[in-house]
């Protein structure tokens, strides 16, 4: 993808502040944190969201993701731990190439990232169950 920014990251075409890579994936600091020491995982490979990423590398991608929480926890010493995926603009995706967000906790923090709980309905659950397994 030739106007892809995070292409161009991954790829080393433009510097980052880069905590790890390997012949898939390239970690970075992201650069607008929701807390100190939250990372970007991404692909090397140019896919969109999770529908277009392989299997492969989505696998891939989970190992990298606690390897990573484990060393992110470690360095910082920070006290949770989330790891976040956006796909489409109405779940808060930016960038439309792949990446999982790594996000220490640490308490008090006040990052956002919480919802308030709805209650499953009769209708929705049964609506659900017969749409997803059939
Ligand atoms: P999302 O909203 O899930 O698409 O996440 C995009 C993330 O990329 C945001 O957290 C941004 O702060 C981050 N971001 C955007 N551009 C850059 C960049 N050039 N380098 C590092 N992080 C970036
Ligand atoms: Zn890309």
């Amino acid at each position: 993808m030739d106007n892809c920014i995070f292409c161009k990251i991954a790829n080393g075409e433009i510097l980052s502040a880069t905590l790890y890579e390997d012949e898939d994936f390239r970690v970075i600091l992201d650069l607008g944190p929701a807390s100190k020491g939250h990372a970007l995982i991404l692909p090397k490979t140019h896919a969109a969201n999770i529908y277009e990423l392989s299997d492969e590398l989505a696998g891939k991608a989970m190992i990298l993701a606690k390897k990573m929480a484990k060393k992110l926890t470690d360095a910082l010493n920070c006290d949770g731990f989330n790891i976040v995926q956006n796909n489409g603009e109405v779940a808060g995706q930016t960038v439309f190439h792949f990446h999982m967000h790594l996000i220490p906790r640490y308490k008090g923090d006040g990052v956002g990232l919480t919802w308030t709980p709805g209650k499953l309905s009769d209708e929705d659950r049964d609506d659900i169950l017969h749409k997803v397994n059939n």
